[in-house]
This record gives structure tokens, sequence and C-alpha cells, in this order.
């Protein structure tokens, strides 16, 4: 660690106007990481994502500096990729004292983590590492660039989620769906992203839609409606993995990206959903089916080309008596759907 100038307050608001500046979560880390490393100027500086498994924390290197080099790993991990921290490390200390920092020594160096706390429970932590003890000074600084961070992270996901369900809106399904292919097709073989048989995809994109919604409106009311609607994001919670992503489309439409699964797994995964949803009993509305389109995800496919497969997919289930699943691939195979014409941008214009 470096003795510096002291850091204007100038300084400090240039960092924190550039961190809001940015509207997407993981624009926002590189920033909240860039502040931290340019006020403090640390030897190190570590980013952990924290997952609570029984009474323990597990944690995943998420970010790192070298020199003034940041690096990222893979947004979308699963959770088996978190791993146990060791009872009594100061990263572990740091969680379980719930709030603020801690510093201490490790190694031949001096070290404070601080937490990121999302309702009372850390999601991640800062692992700042020295040569020296840091000073006063430069702790509230850390501390509060990692509040800034916090708050305006917050802020962001509430945007980013449907307020009734808490599930990923429509909105940032664009975005969300890039991130998706991008850090999905990263540890592909270049050859697997061809657009191949529908067995061999591994990304995969499912529309899920309530039979007969409007029946449940008009028999029990809208609140009932928005009831189940709410019960259902939590089966679906519960049925996909933390690295799925789960969005509400809006009415009682939802959408599934599911990444790394084969054709068997995703359609027993998919089939798995909808038999829970069937034997669900709902308050008042008692049985409630679902219908699913889903379709494989290619690094060519663009959001409206999936979206209009699984569409597709979904109408055929709609049309052949509801309460199933089924795949784009498999009814062009078949010859129960003809493959459509694939549109490229230019097209709309
Ligand atoms: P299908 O099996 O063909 O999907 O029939 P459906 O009745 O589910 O489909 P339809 O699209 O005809 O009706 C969807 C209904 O969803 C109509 C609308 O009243 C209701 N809906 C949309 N958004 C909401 C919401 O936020 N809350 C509630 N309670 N109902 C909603
Ligand atoms: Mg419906
Ligand atoms: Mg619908």
């Amino acid at each position: 660690m470096q003795k510096h100038k002291m850091t204007s307050s100038d300084e400090l608001l240039a960092y924190v106007e550039v961190l809001t500046r940015q509207r997407d979560s993981s624009l926002v880390r590189l920033s909240a990481m860039q502040s931290l490393l340019m006020l403090i100027r640390p030897e190190s500086i570590r980013l952990f994502d924290v997952m609570k498994k029984g009474d323990r924390y597990s944690v995943i290197l998420a970010a790192w500096n070298e020199g003034a080099l940041l690096h990222f790993s893979d947004p979308l991990v699963t959770e088996d990729k978190f791993e146990q921290i060791a009872a009594d490390s100061l990263l572990e200390k740091s969680l379980v004292k719930g709030g603020g920092y801690f510093c201490g020594i490790q190694g031949s160096g001096y070290v404070c983590c601080i937490p990121v706390l999302m309702d009372d429970e850390p999601v991640s932590v800062f692992e700042i590492q020295g040569k020296e003890p840091f000073s006063a000074e430069q702790i509230a600084m850390a501390s509060g660039m990692v509040s800034v961070y916090r708050n305006y992270l917050g802020l962001l996901e509430d945007s980013q989620r449907d307020t009734l369900t808490g599930l990923l809106n429509r909105k940032t399904f664009d975005s969300g769906f890039s991130v998706f292919l991008t850090s999905a097709l990263r540890s592909d073989d270049p050859q697997h992203n061809d657009r191949r048989s529908h067995k061999e995809g591994s990304h995969w994109l499912a529309v899920v839609d309530i039979d007969h919604f409007k029946r449940v409106n008009d028999t029990f009311g809208h609140l009932y409606g928005d009831e189940v609607l709410i019960l259902m994001a939590n089966l679906m919670r519960s049925s996909f993995r933390q690295a799925d992503r789960l969005y509400r489309f809006g009415g009682e439409e939802f959408v599934v990206l599911m990444r790394d699964v084969d054709f068997a797994d995703v359609k027993k995964k998919l089939d798995d959903f909808r038999g829970k949803v069937a034997q669900h009993v709902f308050p008042q509305v008692g049985q409630v089916t679902i219908s699913i389109g889903f379709t494989s995800v290619v690094s060519t496919s663009t959001p409206a080309m999936v979206l209009g497969e699984a569409d597709e997919a979904l109408y055929y289930a709609k049309g052949h008596g509801r309460n199933q699943v089924r795949c784009y691939g498999e009814l062009v195979e078949q010859k129960l759907l003809t493959e459509k014409t694939v549109h490229t941008e230019a097209d709309f214009f």
C-alpha cells in the first residue's frame, strides 16, 4: 500500500458520479472495484459473491485485480461452484458480524473485509489487502463507497424486477439475454454454436403460460388471480437453479433461460415443473395448469427469434390439449411445425 495524498472530496464525488451513471449491474461492480482501487490504492482487491448454505457461508470469486487491471468471472454461476469458507477466517468473521467492516492481519499483510448486505443478509464481500495497516480515513472511505454501491445496486435491481412477483421484468430481457448468451457460450467449443439438431443445443429458452387464466380471474376475481401469479413465481424459484434466469413477461406469461443442460434434462426439468404446478393446490382456486414451449439458444440467436420459436411451440401445446411441454426443434423435426424463415434485422425495416 502506498502513502498517498488525501483524496479530495471532488475526487470522491467524481467516483460516485461515475458509479451512479451506470445502468447495468456488472458495470456498477466494475465501477465500484475501480473506485476502491483508486481511492485506497491497496495491494489487491477481491470481490466475492456470497451464498448461505445451511448456517455456513459459501463464496465464489467474482472479481479481482492484477495491478490496475480488473478481471471478472462468469456472472451466471451455479450454486455448486460456491465453496464453503473456512470457519474463523477474516472473510467469515466479516460475514458473521453482519455489517460494517472487519480488519485484521492475514499472512504477511493487512486485510479489510467489507460485506455488502441486502435485506440484512450478505450478498457479496470486498476483500482489500495491503502491506501496511489501513488508516481510519481509508477505511471510512472504502466502507462509504461500498454503502453507495449497495444502495445504488439495490435501486437498480428493484427497477429490473416485476413488482408483483419479484421476477425479472420484460424490460431487462434483451440485455439479460445478451449477458446470458455471452457468458453461456464462453465455455463452449465453437462448433457448438451452429444451429444443429434440437437435441444438441445446451442452452434453452422456455415460455410458460398459464392455461385458461382468464377463467381464474372471471371466477374468483383479480385478487385471487394475482395470488396465483405470486405462487407460480414461487414455484418457479424453487424448481429452477440459481443460474437460470426467470422473467415475468407480462400477464400470465413467464420466460426461463437455462444454460448448460442437455435436451433430455431440460425436457425433464420443464415437465417436472409442469407436473409440480398441476399438483399444487392454489388457495380457493384449486388446480391450475400451464403449457410450455421451448427452443434451443445458439450464438446466432436473437431474442426475437428464440421467443418466436418458443411461442410457436407453446401455441402448439395450447392447441393440443394444454398442460404439456413442447419443443420447437422437435416439432419441426416431426414435421408438426414448419421451420420459419429466419428474419434478419433488415427484414423489419
Ligand atoms: P390460454 O390457456 O389460451 O392461455 O388462455 P388464457 O385465458 O390464459 O389466456 P388469455 O390471454 O385469453 O387471458 C389472459 C388473462 O390474464 C387476461 C387478463 O385478464 C389476465 N391478466 C393479465 N395480467 C394480469 C395480472 O397482472 N393479474 C391478473 N389477476 N390477471 C392478469
Ligand atoms: Mg394463458
Ligand atoms: Mg398468455
